[in-house]
């Protein structure tokens, strides 16, 4: 069993009249059955995705397949060569002031509209018709646990569930992103945040390559058993979450727990060294759960080194535990907090 990659190339003509080629996968099984479309790196500087695309193919070629697969690992290629999430962009330029460049909100894209919107929308005159199936992947900062975004309908807790991925976010897709566009044209659009921009981690690509794998088994593209994933899997409207704040204000080092990882009561968190009395304060887990962000970490942490700097404010944020609603030990009690809240990259 060996079906044949085929690469193609999409040609886009851009407002000044100069192209840009956007290189495509197809893996056709020659079979009828899903077209899963994966899509990474919208923005430039997201590219954990693009290599658990390229594993997943290499992988999902030597399989038993139904189907196809239509793959674009490099979405926005003039934001990935400038390094940048937007196109065009200056040195620590949030991510909102995207001047209309904001890919994921150019659906389904415009062939008169800027270049940004030309290129979305020659990848949905591609593939945005033959997709069954969507799986758009993103990174947002490395203090923040990946989690799979989802609509809030049955069918996508069905679906989130048999991914076997800790934190399920749910959410309204909206109607100009490409998993929304889909999912408002009848197909199953589901969103992915890596843990992680401007590097490709190795953990973190076989993370998500388990969950690709059994998306694409899920939905029936590949054969097999879905492979064992975390347990529980938690959603965020059916969880609580407590945030960890800094004592006292001074330089946080971490005691190098794992995001998505479970934490007992008590359990270290890391330190303070105060910059006022050099004293040192520990920090621990109030409760029992599940490490959802952890790190000193701040607004533009996604564009600016002054983001992630591990000095901290008396009171700034250092960890977010989720606790699971159903769960029956003490720690649940001291859950406060709300429901998970967060914003995709
Ligand atoms: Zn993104």
């Amino acid at each position: 069993m060996h079906h044949p990659l085929k690469t193609r190339y999409l040609s886009v003509a851009l407002c000044t009249g100069d192209a840009v080629r956007v290189p495509v996968w197809i893996l056709d099984s020659g079979v009828p059955g899903p077209a899963l479309l994966l899509v990474a790196a919208q923005h430039g500087n997201e590219v954990q995705g693009s290599e658990v695309i390229r594993r997943f193919i290499e992988k999902a070629a030597k399989r038993s397949l139904r189907g196809k697969i239509l793959a674009v690992p490099f979405a926005n290629p003039t934001a990935l060569r400038q390094r940048r999430p937007h196109l065009n962009m200056g040195p620590e330029q949030p991510y909102a002031d995207d001047r209309g460049h904001n890919m994921n909100l150019t659906w389904p894209g415009n062939p008169k509209g800027n270049d940004t919107a030309r290129v979305t929308y020659a990848i949905d005159q591609a593939f945005g018709e033959e997709a069954t199936h969507v799986f758009d992947l993103h990174c947002w900062s490395v203090q923040m646990a990946p989690m799979v975004l989802i609509d809030d309908e049955p069918e996508y807790r069905d679906l989130a569930r048999k991914l076997g991925h800790r934190f399920v976010h749910v959410r309204s897709l909206g109607t100009v992103t490409l998993a929304g566009v889909l999912h408002h044209r009848g197909k199953i659009g589901i969103t992915y945040e890596h843990a992680g921009q401007y590097e490709v981690n190795e953990l973190e690509v076989l993370r998500c390559l388990r969950l690709v794998t059994n998306y694409a088994k899920a939905i029936g593209l590949l054969r097999g058993r879905l492979e064992p994933g975390d347990e529980p899997v938690l959603f965020s409207d059916e969880t609580d979450a407590v945030t960890v704040k800094s004592p006292t204000s001074g330089l946080f080092v971490p005691a190098g727990c794992r995001l998505c990882d479970a934490v007992m009561k008590g359990y270290r968190l890391g330190h303070v060294l105060s910059d006022v009395n050099l004293r040192t304060t520990e920090v621990a887990s109030p409760v029992r759960g599940y490490l959802r962000q952890y790190g000193a970490f701040r607004n533009n942490a996604d564009v600016a080194l002054t983001g992630r700097h591990p000095y901290v404010e008396k009171g700034d944020p250092l960890a977010i535990i989720v606790c699971p609603e159903s769960d029956g030990f003490s720690a649940r009690r001291g859950c406060k907090g709300g429901k998970s809240q967060t914003r995709p990259a």
